[in-house]
């Protein structure tokens, strides 16, 4: 049996890749700093840890029987523009000091495969309509946040470690993910998901908020097509860094257009000011095409079985704070 270390089991992308990785027969060890917030762990051995500890990340390595054969490392300190930006000392910290000690630890346990999960964060503002860019366009560098400029930094000590000690290391650079089961609200919630708590809690006609003009263009992976390239991608020979994303590119406008028809409600949009991050995206999936993956889910489907959990997880909130 294959066994797998996830690192951020108790998060959003982390506890869906536990569940694909018991699907497919492994033996799982999940690592946070927390819990998983929307239901029990699918994974075998849960460690409650803060990986920004040296000692820790050997901990969360330690096993009697022997080493890994896969470590997912996705812990970190994380969340929308509004978090990124206010958070960003934090942000640069917490998430080098986790990447540097379980890159480490990792490589010093002599595991036989590292995947990094990176972002598309780590490219430079676009221009809606410039042509598509790829992995190697992220040098010379220019992120527009400092979560981005960690994640670069952080591709190159995994990097470095594999290519030193001859570990199989793994880049995947996410675009936007979402889906039921990750952060809706508190600040830390990802665009997809403030727009459906949104939504849920307007009224018919009534009005959503949209930080900026509403133009900005992103695309959106619904996270079961995020978990399969991530899968795929540690199996495969890739070397270096490879986008993962959908190639269903819309504006803001579009994506609260996409949420209304879902929720069957007309709403009108409040642009306000915020920190809208990049203007634009695109890019090339031409990496991960190569290994077989695709995206499979349009963002009406993923919203569509995203948007129920959302109103649900509003309603039920919207209850306890009645009979508190
Ligand atoms: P998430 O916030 O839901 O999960 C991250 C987990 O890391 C959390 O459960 C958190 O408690 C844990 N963590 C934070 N600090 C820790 C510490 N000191 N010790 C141990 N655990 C700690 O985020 P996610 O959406 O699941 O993202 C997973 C990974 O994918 C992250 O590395 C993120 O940067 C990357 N990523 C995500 C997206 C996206 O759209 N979700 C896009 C690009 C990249």
């Amino acid at each position: 049996m294959k066994t797998a270390l996830v690192a951020g089991a108790g998060g959003f992308v982390g506890g869906h890749l536990v569940k694909r990785l018991k699907a497919e027969g492994y033996w799982v060890r999940g690592v946070d700093i927390k819990r998983p917030e929307f239901g029990p762990t699918a994974a075998d051995e849960f460690l409650l840890l803060d990986l920004r500890e040296a000692g820790n990340c050997d901990w969360a390595l330690a096993r009697t029987e022997g080493t890994f054969d896969e470590v997912y490392q996705l812990a970190a300190d994380m969340g929308g523009m509004g978090f990124i930006h206010s958070a960003e000392c934090e942000v640069l910290r917490n998430n080098a000091l986790i990447n540097i000690h379980m890159t480490h630890a990792s490589i010093v346990a002599r595991v036989k495969r590292y995947l990094f999960s990176s972002s598309v964060c780590v490219y430079r503002d676009m221009s809606a309509g410039e042509p598509e860019l790829s992995e190697g366009d992220a040098v010379p560098a220019n992120p527009d946040n400092e979560y981005g400029w960690e994640k670069l930094y952080s591709e190159r000590v995994a990097m470095a470690y594999g290519r030193r000690h001859g570990t199989v290391v793994r880049i995947a650079r996410l675009q936007n993910c979402y889906g039921p089961e990750g952060t809706w609200e508190g600040g830390r919630e990802k665009a997809p998901a403030a727009i459906c708590r949104k939504v849920a809690e307007a009224e018919d006609g009534g009005a959503v908020e949209v930080w900026g003009d509403g133009r900005a263009v992103r695309s959106y992976t619904y996270v079961d097509d995020m978990i399969d390239g991530i899968f795929r991608l540690m199996q495969s020979d890739l070397e270096g860094p490879v986008n993962i994303g959908s190639d269903q590119y819309v504006s803001v406008d579009e994506l609260v257009d996409t949420v209304a028809k879902v929720a069957g409600k007309r709403v009108h949009i409040r642009y306000v000011d915020g920190p809208v991050g990049v203007q634009s995206r695109n890019f090339s999936n031409d990496r991960i095409y190569s290994i077989g993956w695709k995206n499979r889910t349009s963002l009406a489907e993923g919203i569509s079985r995203t948007y129920p959990w959302i109103a649900k997880q509003s309603t039920e909130s919207s209850s306890r704070a009645g009979t508190e």
